[in-house]
């Protein structure tokens, strides 16, 4: 591809476009407000799973189920490629009561992997909780590790990458963009592509039309123990237990309408830990490691704005994931390249246009 992108947004979204444009023979800048993949990609759990996949519409498991398609190959790639395991691991997950169990019927009818069992709390360490739902097939990453392999690769394919590097406002002239406005002075190139996560609708000003994505802030805390207590990710509701492979355990998350305030509370601590300590009561005696907060990117009904501009034909957006940014990364980094490139999408992509509202 005979063409130069900046990219606006050093996270999960901006580095696997970056990666896909790299592959194709673009030129690609990525221009990073802070430090590449400290914001919600880095805060986020790694299921790479809708938390009860019957809850959502088909716009957003069809992007999921194509982004968990791809994200086994796309782990090894990266490990490959630089060295960094993002230790992928399908590890998963038991959901337990209450759920929606005839919707959660039929989601297994239609997908064969499930099974509804009574759980033995033995088995799990968990305490009894009724007949519980195992979806063998979820799995998980570790986001700092995905975020790190994914910088090293893009760097290592040429990609530039500009950190400390705020983008104020962006200069249309004649309906196209015509260059960005930066903390660092003014970069132009030959495409545009928003990927700021949560501050997208900011970055975008006036071009960013009806478009409505918003902060969603979500807290997380993480313990360690010798050795994991816990063989799946666990649900209940919307908490969820992670365990990682050298025993730490991350559990979370909240979801607080409170604007661009990342500050962690008490309040939120508090809760997460006695929720989790009803299911697991060994956290009783567990010291907190780390409680951190992100803000997600959030759009009506979780589904992502992914494609070109209606207004201006060198802009795009990739951004809107809500929930589920990682598990879509590598399925909305494809749709985005085949509307770049034109080539054939494998998916229904109206439902990631109608985010601009016109
Ligand atoms: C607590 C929590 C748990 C989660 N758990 C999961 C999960 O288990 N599975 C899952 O799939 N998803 C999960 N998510 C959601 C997922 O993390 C997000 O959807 C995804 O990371 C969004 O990626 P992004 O690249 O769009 O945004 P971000 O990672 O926030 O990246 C946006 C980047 O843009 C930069 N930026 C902003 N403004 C500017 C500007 N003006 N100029 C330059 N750069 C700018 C920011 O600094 C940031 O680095 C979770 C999120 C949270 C917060």
């Amino acid at each position: 591809m005979n063409s130069d992108f900046l990219i606006i947004g050093g996270g999960v979204a901006g580095l696997s476009t970056a990666q896909r444009l790299l592959q194709q023979g673009a030129a690609v800048t990525v221009l990073e407000r802070g430090e590449i993949g400290q914001e919600a990609s880095w805060a986020g759990g790694g299921i790479l799973s809708p938390l009860c996949p019957w809850n959502y519409p088909d716009e957003v498991t069809r992007l999921t189920t194509r982004g968990a398609e791809l994200f086994s190959a796309w782990a090894k790639e990266l490990h490959t490629a630089t060295g960094v395991n993002t230790e992928y691991e399908t590890s998963g997950m038991l959901v337990l009561p209450p759920f929606d169990a005839q919707a959660a019927g039929q989601w297994c009818d239609a997908h064969s992997a499930c099974s509804v069992n009574k759980v033995r709390a033995a088995d799990y360490n968990l305490l009894e909780q009724g007949d519980a739902l195992f979806l063998p097939e979820v799995a998980q990453v570790r986001n700092p590790r995905l975020l790190r392999a994914l910088h090293q690769h893009v760097r290592s394919l040429g990609g530039r990458i500009i950190e400390q590097c705020e983008v104020s406002n962006i200069v249309v002239e004649n309906e196209q963009v015509h260059s960005v406005t930066t903390s660092s002075g003014k970069f132009n190139a030959q495409g545009y592509i928003v990927t700021a996560g949560a501050w997208s609708k900011e970055v975008l000003g006036r071009q960013a039309l009806r478009l409505n994505i918003k902060p969603m802030r979500g807290q997380m805390l993480l313990f360690k123990f010798d050795v994991s207590p816990l063989r799946h990710i666990v649900l209940q509701d919307d908490l969820y237990l992670i365990p990682r492979r050298d025993g730490y355990l991350l559990i979370g998350s909240t979801m607080e309408d409170v604007g661009f305030d990342q500050r962690t509370t008490n309040e939120a601590r508090n809760m997460l830990w006695q929720r989790a300590q009803k299911l697991l009561p060994s956290l009783s005696d567990m010291t907190l490691v780390q409680h951190w907060a992100g803000l997600r990117p959030a759009s009506p009904c979780n589904i992502p704005t992914i494609g070109r501009h209606p207004k201006l034909d060198n802009l795009y957006l990739n951004s809107g994931h809500f929930r589920y940014g990682v598990t879509m990364a590598p399925a909305s980094a494809e749709i985005l390249l085949n509307e770049i490139t034109g080539v054939q999408q494998k998916l229904d992509v109206t439902p990631y246009r109608a985010g601009w509202g016109i």
